[in-house]
């Protein structure tokens, strides 16, 4: 078989990628380990960045017609559940004054539905990545169906396989590939219609307390999501605690969300999914004509809510400048490789470095981190231009993080 573009992945970068280069006409193979686009068991944001790409793509109204919520807002709170700052997206100025949250695989699958209308995409799920060599004008690569070992040559391999990119790997592309000391408890349930008005309504809301995180978000009028932080060792102190006293804690935080989760399903601790959270910072996000999108390139801490987002946005990006150079042969995808590593790697270390200070600021359970922290909060919610520039950056469309006057600022008004 032989294709323009091999995209090993088919999560939301690949996903976009494969839309924007099969409507261009591009023999395009995707392949994925999953047998299916399944539910990943928490809810995301689709930022103003992630709405402007489906715009451009003309996939606003699909998305739209899918199980999400609007988020105009989002509110931050302590440890004790006292407001500190909304955070609202009307400030920002943006097409978009709100954030889309929804469970993954529903925008995942409606991706899928319209590559399947396009003849030159071939998608295959439960298709396992194997190797792949450079051969000839392009590479070769190898992957696994079933008990078969199939094989293709494409022109450019792309590697959106995630954070623990194998492909990456295999291409001799080195960097940071770290794991974040703090990890997640994430669970998804249905709101029942005689819920308190605490669980039903919709309105994001981040507890942040000393050494806690609580996230509370729709991801769709009936559905909510929640994360939890855990440090290391937290999860065995959980479970030694048990059910009952961990649903007290979130109930002094959302009254009436014990006796939710209990109804729906929640028995014990165990349960819960845990999740990691990695960091993937490269020297090169290519080699040759293999290339990173993503997670694989850049994973990021989900305090600045943008993997999946800026993912898309690499798959913009890529997509464009492989149309416009495929032509030209392998010196052009090389053009078109370059370029885009050198238009979106700035970005990605900027919310890098952005997302470490806020781990170490937020998770933190210093009591002067935490006084400190909580002042900077009241007085960004007290200075709308503070309040602005950080919905701002939080879009993706913008980078304006607080500078350290601002930060100065923003204490002395808190
Ligand atoms: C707790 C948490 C909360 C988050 N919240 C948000 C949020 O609110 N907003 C946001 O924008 N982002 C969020 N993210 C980040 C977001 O989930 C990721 O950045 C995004 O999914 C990355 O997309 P991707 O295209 O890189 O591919 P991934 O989603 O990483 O998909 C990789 C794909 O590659 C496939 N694959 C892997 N290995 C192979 C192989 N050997 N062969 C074939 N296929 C393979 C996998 O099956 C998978 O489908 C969050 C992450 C976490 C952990």
């Amino acid at each position: 078989m032989n294709v323009d573009v091999a995209i090993v992945g088919a999560g939301a970068g690949g996903l976009t990628l494969a839309t924007i280069l099969g409507r261009a006409g591009l023999r395009v193979l995707m392949i994925d380990s999953r047998k299916e686009i399944h539910p990943a068991g928490r809810g995301e944001l689709i930022q103003p960045l992630g709405l402007e790409v489906l715009e451009e793509l003309g996939l606003l109204k699909p998305l739209y017609s899918l199980p999400h919520f609007r988020n105009t807002e989002f509110v931050f709170l302590d440890g004790t559940g006292r407001p500190l700052m909304r955070s609202r997206y009307d400030l920002g100025d943006d097409r978009f004054p709100f954030a889309v949250s929804l469970e993954p695989h529903h925008m995942d699958r409606m991706l899928l539905e319209r590559l399947e209308e396009l003849s030159t995409v071939d998608v295959r799920f439960g298709a396992s990545y194997a190797e792949h060599h450079a051969a000839g004008e392009g590479i070769e690569l190898w992957w696994t169906e079933g008990d078969r070992m199939c094989q293709a040559h494409a022109s450019v391999l792309v590697g959106d396989d995630g954070r623990r990119s194998a492909v990456r790997s295999d291409a001799g592309i080195t960097g940071l590939v770290e794991t974040y000391r703090d990890s997640y408890l994430s669970w998804s349930f249905d709101c029942p219609e005689d819920a308190t008005d605490s669980v039903k309504s919709p309105t994001g809301r981040y507890f942040i307390g000393p050494g806690k995180i609580f996230f509370l978000f729709a991801v769709s009028p009936a559905r909510r999501f929640f994360l939890y932080m855990l440090a290391p060792g937290d999860r065995r102190k959980l479970e030694e605690k048990g059910l009952p006293a961990f649903l007290r804690e979130l109930d002094e935080w959302v009254p009436g969300l014990e006796d939710v989760l209990r109804r729906t399903g929640l028995e014990k601790i165990e349960d819960i999914p845990e999740m990691s959270v990695m960091k993937v910072d490269l020297d090169s996000w290519s080699c040759g004509q293999v290339v990173l999108i993503g997670d694989a390139a850049h994973a990021m801490n989900p305090h600045v809510a943008q993997g999946r987002n800026q993912a898309m946005e690499d798959a913009r990006v890529l997509g464009e400048t492989l149309v416009r150079e495929m032509a030209s042969g392998p010196a052009g995808i090389l053009r078109a490789i370059g370029e885009y590593e050198s238009r979106r790697k700035p970005r990605t270390i900027e919310l890098h470095r952005l997302a470490d200070e806020m781990t170490w600021i937020w998770n933190s359970a210093n009591p002067v981190i935490v006084a400190m922290r909580e002042k900077v909060f009241r007085g960004m919610e007290r200075t709308p231009s503070l309040s602005r520039k950080i919905v701002r950056t939080i879009s993706g469309l913008w980078f304006e993080p607080l500078t350290p006057l601002d930060k100065i600022k923003a204490f002395w008004a808190g």
